[in-house]
């Protein structure tokens, strides 16, 4: 691994990703921040997703729909 940056220190901050717990760069440049990598993103939007069936107990089919009554 080569560090080619001349900002190296207080630029970059490490964090834990929410759902695996590796360190990642807290950087502009990571689009997934403050997860480690488009796959534990998705798998946490996936979580709240799966919340939300819960909540509303419909069929993944009506999801959409129930996202806009609300009150299911
Ligand atoms: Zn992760």
């Amino acid at each position: 691994m080569t560090v080619n940056k001349l900002t190296t220190g207080n630029n970059t901050q490490i964090i834990a990703c929410p759902q695996c717990k590796a360190s990642v760069k807290w950087s502009v440049t990571n689009p997934y921040r403050p997860f480690c990598s488009n796959r534990c993103r998705f798998i946490d939007l996936n979580g709240w997703v799966n919340e939300e069936y819960k909540i509303c107990n419909h069929p993944v089919s009506a999801s959409a729909l129930c996202d806009d009554i609300k009150d299911c």
